[in-house]
């Protein structure tokens, strides 16, 4: 694609209504994740679960009703003297788009501002091998998945792997899928399907997704290990992403693990990234089998006892053991995701993922750190940066 044709604002996405005043975006958040976990709720019920006083909340609901975020419900309605209007994030009158880009697969899918992933509107089709065509599928499968529903689009949200300048929505390095690099896939995806996409870092999204949906609800400090094709994190302190000045903070994966080891996709050897991965594990069993084995094939015959996996399965996870002991040492998370598959190929391995963390962690640090497997998908991971943006929560979670 011709950069220099691209419409630059088509990419910027269009602003809710809802934006201005710090205090209002949080009173926005508070309604939005009280809609998240009870569901449908009538406006008294509202004010009343998030302290916001009753004309406030009138306001806030009429804003979050015309910028398409919430829907009445007029079909539910309880009596407490007379009935109420039950309000709900918006499922019929409103939807949104997600795709995320993998290094062999990517996805797209349609869901409502619940987030809620239903897979007759989810799509999955082999990562294409260029730039344009990639471009021209997501559009294509985008379009076709958007058409299921007749309900006006708010935006697209793109997960990516890789170094993305947050400002410019420009992909500086992806190691894993080099035809990305210098490219600015939202602006690009944007100019084509003329609706607002919003690009975002895949593990940024997945912090978003445990934020928005999973069990980082509530929590102002952790961190996200994402460790399935490449090695990524992010790190929420605070509340904020700790993202660096460009917005390439967080690569833990492409920190030095072994001296002379196997080349990166980043050029360098021996990255972390090469070694605690589910892409690793699946290679370093190739090597020793002779098979290519899919990470579904490795669990199911795992499982079913046909497949030895040590010693590969004990390195990957002494591996992971010291990059999580790192984590918890530098940045002391209250919380710790891991998100990847391997853990399924057998009972017990993410137990002993943990234990072997102490063997590198700071015993305070560790105590305080609870350390689980993620609940969000990279998919809810676009989806949750598409709804943030609308919200503009991305500001104080992601750098500007
Ligand atoms: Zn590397």
């Amino acid at each position: 694609m011709d950069k220099s044709n691209r419409l630059k604002n088509d990419a910027v996405p269009k602003k809710s209504r809802v934006v201005p005043t710090l205090l209002r975006q949080m009173n926005v958040r508070r309604v939005l994740d009280a809609l998240r976990r009870l569901g449908a709720v009538s406006r008294a019920d509202l004010s009343r679960v998030t302290g916001i006083s009753a004309p406030t909340m009138s306001k806030l609901v009429e804003e979050l009703l015309q910028s398409g975020l919430i829907e009445a419900d007029p079909e539910m309605r309880y009596a407490t003297g007379r009935p109420s209007v039950m309000y709900r994030m918006a499922t019929r009158s409103a939807q949104i788009l997600g795709a995320v880009i993998g290094m062999r697969e990517c996805a797209v899918l349609a869901t409502g501002l619940d987030g809620e992933i239903d897979d007759r509107r989810s799509r999955t089709f082999a990562t294409p091998d260029s730039y344009d065509a990639l471009l021209r599928t997501l559009a294509a499968e985008l379009t076709a998945i958007h058409k299921l529903v007749e309900a006006p689009c708010l935006g697209v949200g793109l997960s990516l792997p890789g170094l993305i300048k947050a400002a410019a929505g420009e992909m500086v390095l992806s190691p894993n899928i080099h035809y990305l690099d210098g490219r600015c896939p939202g602006t690009d995806l944007g100019q084509l399907l003329q609706l607002p996409v919003v690009a975002v870092q895949e593990e940024h999204g997945l912090c978003l997704a445990e934020r928005m949906f999973g069990a980082a609800r509530g929590v102002e400090h952790f961190a996200m290990l994402d460790i399935s094709d490449g090695l990524g994190m992010g790190v929420i302190s605070g509340g904020r992403l700790i993202a660096g000045s460009d917005g390439f903070g967080g690569e833990i994966g492409h920190m030095t693990a072994k001296l002379g080891g196997e080349l990166c996709g980043c050029g360098n050897r021996g990255c972390l990234e090469t070694l605690a991965t589910d892409l690793a594990f699946t290679r370093a069993l190739a090597r020793r089998t002779g098979r290519a084995l899919t990470m579904d094939e490795i669990i199911r015959d795992a499982q079913a006892g046909k497949l030895v996996i040590e010693p590969e399965i004990n390195d990957v996870l002494d591996y992971l053991a010291i990059g999580i002991g790192t984590v918890v040492n530098v940045f002391n998370p209250a919380m710790l995701f891991v998100y990847g598959r391997l853990f399924a190929a057998r009972d017990g391995l993410f137990d002993t993922l943990v234990r072997r963390v102490g063997e590198h962690a700071l015993r305070p640090s560790l105590q305080r750190c609870k350390i689980v497997r993620a609940q969000g998908s990279k998919r809810l991971g676009a989806i949750a940066a598409i709804i943030s943006s609308h919200v503009n929560t991305l500001g104080p979670l992601l750098p500007a």
